[in-house]
């Protein structure tokens, strides 16, 4: 028999300061259709002259996932990110996310430069689970295998034996409780909650959280079903349990994204960063997406399901970067050796399952 047992003394402070950081982190500023328009064109000629080209996540402003399409880059989770950038011959990639993403780029492709709009554009999760507190908690558990999720930072991919993303865990978690391991997984709690419902497996589980998920409201969503009745429901994995329980579909970003495209439904209620609308509807025009309810009793939500920290990707700090060469990533070659390790583990294994299209580089 498993057991599922969970890690409860996780830094408490630490999620308190994030909420702090998340109300202190500053807008992006308005610039009219003018603006936009001349800011698209220089970044599509400093694009050409700087052999770069745009990896950009579903969360981002919609006027930079269409450039990064025009431009021959790429809109995609955090695994096709790490893929398409491993891939790519462009000798600059821009990575337009936030921080860890712009890590895993540079952790993959060290003769790259990789640059980032904002080096202060993190995660609630990645700042949960600091490095130091990492390598204590999993050097209690010396016969564990440990996952960590890929929105952690370099040093922590380093001290982990995989990493995983919403995309690959399930596969990964099933593949390794397969072969009787008992696992440690951090950061997100909801999602190695999910996960270990869903697979049965020996999961120790760090307590962090998306401070965008974990605002989803049960009842508020309850009321918004019965007014939708026809509506299907979408939720991230890193939601709630209590929202998750409520959904017709859960998976990652792509999975929602193919569920909006391929089910026979009008409409949809989604519980993930509202940034995932263009592509949505992108793919499926005529279909009605309802943004899942963060207000309610007890909201706290800066956001309203929009990362913040995504947020401070714009077309101006993307000009910048791109003609001045700032904010480039850079990672100590002793920490990117050890991270590159489990984030090749993650690779083969997705190659193999079919779960990315394209196979690793060695580095
Ligand atoms: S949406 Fe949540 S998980 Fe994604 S970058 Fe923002 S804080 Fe992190």
């Amino acid at each position: 028999m498993t057991t599922n047992t969970q890690h409860t003394d996780i830094p408490i402070a630490l999620a308190q300061g994030i909420q702090a950081l998340a109300s202190a982190v500053p807008t992006t500023p308005w610039l009219s259709d003018a603006d936009k328009q001349a800011l698209r064109e220089r970044i599509k000629a400093l694009l050409i002259e700087k052999d770069a080209v745009l990896v950009a996540h579903y969360y981002v402003d919609a006027d930079l996932q269409a450039l990064a399409e025009e431009t021959g880059g790429c809109v995609a989770d955090s695994l096709e990110m790490a893929n398409f950038g491993n891939q790519h011959p462009a000798k600059t990639l821009v990575v337009v996310g936030v921080r860890f993403m712009g890590e895993t780029a540079k952790i993959l492709n060290p003769e790259k430069r990789v640059l980032m709009p904002d080096l202060g554009a993190t995660c609630s999760l990645d700042e949960g689970c600091p490095a130091a507190d990492f390598a204590a908690w999993r050097a209690q558990y010396p016969d564990r295998v440990a996952l960590v999720y890929a929105n952690t930072s370099a040093q922590v991919k380093a001290l982990a034996d995989w990493v995983v993303t919403s995309g690959n865990a399930l596969q990964i978690v099933r593949h390794l409780h397969a072969q009787g391991k008992k696992l440690l997984w951090a950061p997100d709690r909801h999602l190695g909650n999910w996960i270990a419902r869903e697979t049965g497996a020996d999961m120790i589980r760090w307590q962090g959280h998306c401070l965008v998920h974990d605002e989803f409201k049960t009842q508020a969503l309850i009321d918004l079903i019965a007014k939708h009745p026809d509506a299907k429901v979408l939720v991230h994995p890193e939601s709630p349990e209590s929202v998750v329980k409520l959904a017709h579909v859960v998976g990652s970003t792509k999975i929602l994204i193919n569920a909006v495209q391929n089910l026979p439904d009008e409409k949809f209620i989604i519980a993930t960063d509202a940034g995932i609308f263009w592509k949505m509807q992108q793919l499926a025009p005529h279909k009605t997406l309802l943004v899942a309810p963060t207000s309610g009793e007890g909201a706290t939500c800066q956001s309203c399901a929009h990362c913040p920290w995504m947020a401070l990707n714009g077309l101006q700090n993307l000009a910048q970067v791109l003609a001045t060469g700032a904010n480039e990533i850079m990672i100590e070659e002793s920490i990117r050796q050890g991270a590159v390790n489990s984030l090749n583990r993650m690779l083969d294994f997705s190659r193999q399952q079919g779960l990315v299209v394209a196979g690793r580089k060695d580095t």
